[in-house]
């Protein structure tokens, strides 16, 4: 047995493997097709066509001095005609070696154009010792003229019939090029499409985790570490110009008591509509939290002792005037609060808290449903 570790490695292994040779063959491909994308049948193809209309020529001019007419003129043109063959040839030598048809392909063809370039040099040697009469010199380069036309004739037509075929080669891998490259933009955009969706969906996974790690879910009200981290960053913010943070510590009297005679759920639903009336009372810029069981507070950012104090009154009246629902509408609930005010960089949070606990503690000592204060220190 392969352990699943060893077994991810062979696999990545495997697809890097795969993934370099794929790379290899792309890079071979792409470097063949650039060549081959690369080269100008055309011109190719037109230096063919012209030495064909050459040759074509010159059978008609050497059938003209048969005839006799012009003797001169034709002379001339043949000579001309004569001249221009290998150059013509040197050039569809060069064109063919710049090419990317296989040699292979064009190899017999060349061995015919050697062939001609004999039969040109006795043209070419018969020409220049012709006298400018007409007779048995002129019919021998009659016969000369036609072979070497008929040689040529035919292997233009071959050579020619493979420039065609190279460019009808090139114009279908341009076909597959631009196929094979839609494709890759296609695949590309999907992948694109496909890693944003998978991101949308994390982050979207991501938010809602941090929504419920700092939510309490009874009551959907933020929970003791929400409280702490705006706490933490308010007292950090403000550090410099101490700004006033105000924290209502909040415990519901007698909570046990709601629990026992009318159950739990009915509790549950209790606790709920203390978070939604401690909600409704608080200004928009509090922070209203469940810390656990039937304790909550509220944190109240550039509030001092009296803005606490007015708030923290207004939430103990609002909560003895609710009436509960279900078999808990007799119970008068009421709720004990202890509240604490400090300037940011004079202590740390947790003092902040521990003030503000003891204050709660005294007001259950006091006699319950009641605010006790400490001022900042
Ligand atoms: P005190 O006035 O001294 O605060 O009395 P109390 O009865 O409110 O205080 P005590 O701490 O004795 O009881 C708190 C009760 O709250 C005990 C526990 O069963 C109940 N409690 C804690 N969490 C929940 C909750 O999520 N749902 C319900 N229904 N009850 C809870
Ligand atoms: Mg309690
Ligand atoms: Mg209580």
């Amino acid at each position: 047995m392969i352990p699943a570790s060893g077994l991810r490695l062979r696999l990545l292994a495997g697809f890097c493997l795969l993934g370099a040779i794929g790379a290899v063959v792309a890079g071979a491909f792409a470097l063949q097709a650039g060549r081959h994308l690369g080269a100008d049948y055309s011109a190719l193809a037109g230096d063919i066509v012209r030495a064909q209309e050459d040759t074509a020529e010159l059978r008609l001019e050497l059938d003209g001095l048969i005839d006799h007419a012009h003797h001169a003129w034709h002379m001339d043109r043949i000579t001309s005609l004569v001249e221009r063959i290998p150059e013509r040839i040197r050039t569809i030598r060069e064109g063919l070696a710049r090419s990317e048809i296989n040699a292979a392909d064009y190899a017999p063809m060349l061995a015919e154009l050697t062939q001609a370039e004999g039969l040109y040099r006795r043209l070419a040697s018969t020409l220049d010792t012709l006298p400018p009469s007409v007779g048995d010199d002129v019919r021998q380069l009659n016969r000369l003229g036609h072979e070497l036309e008929g040689s040529l004739a035919w292997t233009y037509s071959r050579l020619l019939q493979e420039v065609h075929q190279a460019a009808a080669d090139q114009q279908r891998l341009m076909a597959w090029l631009s196929l094979a490259v839609i494709l890759l933009v296609i695949l590309v955009l999907l992948v694109a499409a496909a890693l944003m969706l998978a991101l949308v969906r994390i982050h979207r996974q991501w938010l809602s985790l941090r929504q419920l790690s700092v939510t309490d879910e009874l009551t959907q009200l933020a929970n003791r570490r929400q409280l702490w981290e705006v706490a933490q960053r308010y007292l950090e913010l403000n550090q410099r110009d101490g700004g006033e943070l105000s924290l209502l510590l909040i415990d519901l009297d007698h909570f046990k008591q709601i629990n026992d005679r009318y159950g739990h759920p009915a509790g549950d639903a209790v606790l709920q509509a203390v978070a939604a009336e401690l909600t409704r009372v608080a200004r928009e810029s509090d922070l209203v939290a469940r810390l656990g069981g039937e304790e909550f507070a509220v944190l109240m950012p550039n509030t001092g002792t009296e803005g606490g104090r007015r708030l923290g009154e207004r939430l103990r009246e609002a909560t003895s005037d609710l009436t509960l629902s279900g078999e808990a509408r007799e119970h008068r609930l009421t709720i004990s609060l202890g509240l604490a005010t400090t300037l940011a960089g004079r202590e740390a949070l947790a003092q902040l808290y521990s003030r503000a606990d003891r204050c709660l503690y005294r007001a259950k000592q006091n006699g319950r449903n009641r605010l006790e204060i400490n001022a900042q220190p």
